[in-house]
């Protein structure tokens, strides 16, 4: 079954990770010489002279709380893009092992597999936008070290059968990835509450979607304990800068407004699912968990480019395999969306 010493790469076990002059002396102390900082200070009413925490406690601390998760289950990235990132240097080598892909998906898990020059499986979902469990059995393989599935899925809208990624999780001796970016948008429930049941699951988690954060960039790993050490080891030092780690700190106290937001989205949601379905050029509105909808159309390029022309841009994913016909809308505000269906009155 999953061992971590059989999945991690020789060198990244070998590892020395980099050790900073804050990792060297972490006690209580008044005059700092340690780092070569500048001590007089920034040019700026904000003082950012020092470096910042390495594994971003405080941020950690209140994650937890929030959670339910101990903060030595957590990994902090650069945006979970980031962790993406992390997850493949830690333990895919490059030429040899390969991850596979459930399209159509996030789009990221490719780019970043081409980077690492890792091989990619794909086994495209069913038409019903799920798990093809056989498919996938079929090909996983002894190089075989990651499964990446995105719930909600990102462009499709809809959670993956949370029984189907059990059974993954339950048989597949590599690492099970589940990309909850869209979770705080859905009816289903997180995994993480299932971190103590397998070791092989990695939750990917991220501000900057339902916290509004997105420019911050700061995305979340939560894993075993011996998953987020390696993570922590191949990591940059200081990846989440300083002002991030504050805005984020702050940003976390105020659950109840982003709470407000997301039902205020889901209502928003409903509202363009139900007048979208009855213009003639929408044939077809996919069930949502997230807060984007997947609409197809009979013409994606034509409304694309007309919306476009009047200063709307929605996303185009008409070439993506399974999505032919189909542009993906995020919900905006009541006044955008507003905009959005005035201006779709007038096509054709
Ligand atoms: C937007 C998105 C992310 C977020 O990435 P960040 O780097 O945290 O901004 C991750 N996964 C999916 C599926 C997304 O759609």
């Amino acid at each position: 079954m999953f061992s971590i010493n059989k999945i991690l790469r020789e060198n990244i076990k070998k590892l020395v990770p980099y050790s900073s002059a804050r990792d060297e002396f972490k006690g209580e102390a008044s005059v700092f010489l340690d780092a070569n900082e500048n001590a007089f200070g920034s040019p700026l009413e904000q003082q950012y002279n020092r470096y910042p925490d390495p594994l971003q406690y405080k941020v950690k601390k209140r994650l937890s709380d929030i959670k339910g998760v101990p903060p030595r289950n957590i990994f902090l990235g650069n945006g979970s893009d980031e962790a993406i990132d992390v997850l493949f240097r830690s333990f895919c080598n490059p030429g040899v092992d390969n991850v596979i892909l459930v399209p159509p998906t996030y789009g990221m898990y490719e780019v970043s597999a081409n980077i690492n020059d890792i091989k990619i499986n794909k086994v495209p979902l069913t038409e019903e936008y799920q798990l093809n469990l056989e498919g996938i059995a079929e090909a996983i393989n002894d190089h075989t070290k990651m499964i990446f599935i995105c719930s909600p899925n990102n462009p499709t809208g809809n959670s993956i059968n949370r029984d189907d990624i059990e059974t993954l999780l339950a048989n597949f001796s590599g690492l099970v990835v589940i990309d909850e970016a869209y979770i705080n948008f859905s009816r289903q429930k997180t995994f993480i509450q299932e971190l103590t049941e397998y070791a092989n699951l990695v939750v990917l988690q991220t501000l900057s979607k339902a916290w509004g954060l997105a420019g911050l960039r700061v995305g979340m790993a939560f894993a075993s304990e011996e998953i987020i050490e390696v993570m922590n080891k191949v990591k940059p030092p200081y990846n989440i800068n300083e002002a991030s780690q504050e805005l984020a700190l702050k940003a976390l106290q105020n659950v109840d407004q982003v709470n407000g937001w997301i039902k205020e989205i889901l209502l928003q949601r409903d509202r363009l699912v139900l007048t979208l379905k009855d213009f003639d050029f929408v044939l077809d509105i996919y069930p949502s968990d997230a807060n984007f909808i997947l609409v197809k159309t009979t013409d994606p390029k034509g409304i694309y480019n007309f919306l476009v022309d009047k200063g709307i841009i929605v996303r185009d994913r008409s070439k993506v395999d399974l999505c032919e016909g189909c542009l993906r809308i995020t919900v905006g505000t009541p006044a955008e969306n507003d905009i959005l269906l005035q201006t779709l009155q007038n096509y054709k």
